[in-house]
């Protein structure tokens, strides 16, 4: 419990050189003044800063689900943490679909009027959970910062890309603070993140602990740390990769008859594609119909799917991601590979135990995680050194 040096019990030496090392790596990684790397997940971190910067009532601002916002951005009707939890009132971003991004003179506009109802945001939250595109916080964090409210990043999907340089740098564009995942497309154990500027440390500190977290996963320190090390070491080159990927993947599905979505900007500039499945069933099906077949996805609500009556259990898209295909040595040839078989279970309609044989057999080829330290020690050396 506490910030390592000040904990409120004996029994922390080590744990203390080990938390301390991951925050530099941390701030190494994101450029950034401060890190607390204590919260336990991602949306931890999101409450955090909900603590941190907000009171029970205030106005924010973040996507819809629909539009890629997460649930941990969610109003209280859908049980989102934002409303159910901080008692939060979230505003939504206005959304432009053919873009698939934030509108930035609908909501210059609708910050305005919301300034003039006396519902200025507190905090706007930035990023998402279907970030094919960078978010405008450049844009948009003039007004925004002019209402007085504290730009957020929610970076739990593109952690990675940002830190490979090659999403992006929401630090640079004017956002406050920074909430990430660490097992998205960093590849480290599930849990937590913030970063943010030295005025803001103490803040976010105490909202940690003790707002948020008592004792944190002391075990998941040094996994966060080694996360951040070979981020450092191979990031660059491993988000490169990740993003040709899910372009080249973007095009391969385009070209067997997918509705890929963001076709005019080229699918996505992430490790993130949405596709409308609608035609060939309903995303839960569909998911299931290829996990059957060793692929794994997840189904994932279309902007206009509520629109459409249809449901988050069984809405009309699929999402994909290139992340850990790409760890595994995966490159470009391969996503076209890929296409093909996700094609044959969604538009084929083959059986998927008999897809599943080919996808056993593409696979065998592809047994060594890439962009990693190859043993234990070079990790700890590596750490040592810096
Ligand atoms: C996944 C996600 C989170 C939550 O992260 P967990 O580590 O699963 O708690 C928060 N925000 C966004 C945008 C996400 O996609």
């Amino acid at each position: 419990m506490g910030w390592p040096g000040e904990r409120v019990y004996a029994g922390c030496a080590y744990i203390d050189q080990v938390e301390l090392l991951c925050i530099e790596l941390a701030k190494e990684l994101f450029r950034a003044e401060f890190a607390d790397v204590r919260p336990t997940s991602g949306v931890c971190a999101n409450l955090v800063v909900y603590t941190a910067f907000t009171e029970p009532g205030d106005t924010m601002m973040a996507l819809s689900i629909p539009n890629g916002g997460h649930i941990s951005m969610g109003r209280k009707k859908i049980g989102g943490t934002a409303g159910s939890v901080r008692g939060l009132e979230v505003e939504y971003f206005p959304f432009d679909v053919e873009e698939m991004n934030i509108d930035v003179e609908a909501t210059a506009k609708f910050l305005k009027e919301l300034s003039e109802r006396g519902r200025a945001p507190k905090l706007a939250m930035f990023g998402g959970s279907v970030l094919p595109f960078p978010h405008p916080v450049a844009d948009l964090q003039g007004p925004l910062h002019d209402c007085g409210a504290i730009i957020c990043y929610d970076a739990a999907h593109v952690a990675g890309l940002i830190a490979g340089g090659q999403f992006q740098d929401p630090m640079r564009e004017g956002a406050d603070v920074m909430t990430a995942s660490t097992h998205k497309t960093i590849p480290g154990p599930q849990g937590g993140i913030v970063l943010s500027w030295e005025r803001f440390s103490e803040r976010i500190k105490r909202a940690v602990f003790p707002g948020n977290v008592s004792n944190h996963h002391l075990h998941h320190v040094a996994g966060k740390a080694i996360a951040f090390a070979e981020m450092l070491e191979f990031g660059k080159a491993y988000a490169e990769q990740i993003v040709r990927n899910s372009k080249a993947l973007g095009q391969a599905l385009y070209e067997r008859g997918f509705k890929v979505l963001g076709e005019k900007k080229g699918f996505t500039e992430s490790h993130v594609l949405i596709v409308d499945i609608s035609e060939y069933g309903d995303g839960r099906t569909i998911e299931k119909d290829l996990e059957r077949a060793n692929i794994i996805l997840n189904r994932n609500l279309l902007p206009y799917d509520i629109k459409l009556g249809r449901h988050f259990e069984a809405p009309g898209g699929i999402r994909l991601g290139t992340s850990e295909c790409t760890r595994l040595g995966m490159r470009e040839p391969e996503m076209t590979e890929i296409a093909d078989l996700i094609a044959r279970v969604v538009i084929k309609k083959e059986p998927p135990e008999r897809v599943r044989e080919d996808v056993i057999e593409f696979r065998k080829g592809f047994q060594k995680v890439r962009f990693a330290f190859e043993s234990l020690r070079e990790a700890y050396e590596y750490i040592r050194i810096r």
